[in-house]
């Protein structure tokens, strides 16, 4: 693999580096989050897991202002979220998402779609983007693949693309929600792999998965939420053999 650094240099500030503080978020009549406080750590791995419409992708998606709040407040590296504009895509590249849906551009190559944001919103002239993208295109193991769109690429692949496409706007944060669930089973290691490569070489992370061999590997906290509440955090280790609360304990029992 290449060495091509990820995190956004700044090697002197720990602490915290995303913050919500009592958020609350409806649709309509579904209060889908309620009462959200959530810190994480500089260079921490979080796992979020729950049952289905417990509101964990509506979490990721307020992260990155792909959805209001109704009340409570977000900050990232100490800043609000901005509410629109240049500051806004800004904010969008500084905390990097990858779907479950690879959303990759189809009409663009995939060396053109890790080239063009890094053009765009970091304002890097293109040889130093595709240089950056050909080097984080090795990285994810897709460097073969780079002037193919994405169609003529497997799921796997695809998602490693995505993957790398985050990357290449040095995020602070990244933030995957079941990047894993669309793909076929033999692809879904390749993908876990990129992703604890990241975690070790000290990328903040929040996922959203089912995979549990990669909760208890990667991640330093697993948060368990349901019906739109944080019911439970715990080290991995803690949560899997000791889970504290009915709904947990429920949960762990139709999926282990
Ligand atoms: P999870 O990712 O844990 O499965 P979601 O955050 O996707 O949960 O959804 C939480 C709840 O909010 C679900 O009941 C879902 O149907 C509802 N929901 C999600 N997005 C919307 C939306 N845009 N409009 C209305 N309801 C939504
Ligand atoms: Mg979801």
């Amino acid at each position: 693999m290449t060495e091509v650094s990820v995190a956004k240099e700044d090697e002197a500030a720990t602490g915290d580096l995303v913050v919500l503080k009592s958020v609350n978020k409806h649709f309509g009549a579904l209060h889908v989050l309620q009462d959200i406080d959530l810190t994480i750590a500089r260079g921490e791995v979080v796992v979020v897991i729950g049952p289905s419409g417990s509101g964990k992708s509506t979490l990721c998606r307020t992260i990155n202002r792909l959805e209001t709040i109704d009340s409570g407040s977000i900050t990232i590296d100490g800043k609000p979220l901005p509410a629109e504009g240049k500051a806004l895509a800004k904010l969008r590249a500084d905390v990097g998402m990858v779907f479950q849906s690879f959303n990759l551009f189809a009409h663009k190559t995939v060396l053109e779609n890790v080239t063009l944001g890094q053009v765009k919103v970091r304002k890097k002239d293109k040889k130093e983007a595709e240089e950056r993208a050909r080097a984080l295109l090795d990285r994810v193991g897709v460097a073969a693949q780079a002037d193919k769109y994405p169609a003529q690429l497997s799921g796997g692949q695809q998602q490693r693309v995505a993957i790398a496409r985050a990357l290449a706007m040095e995020p602070k944060v990244m933030l995957f929600d079941e990047p894993t669930s669309a793909l076929d089973p033999e692809m879904i290691n390749e993908v876990l792999e990129v992703m604890q490569q990241l975690a070790r070489d000290g990328m903040t992370m929040i996922v959203v998965t089912h995979e549990m061999g990669f909760a208890r590997s990667a991640a330093n906290r697993v948060v368990f939420m349901a019906d739109g509440r944080i019911v439970e955090q715990a080290t991995p280790d803690q949560f899997f053999s000791n889970p504290r609360s009915d709904r947990a304990k429920d949960f762990l029992s139709k999926i282990l």
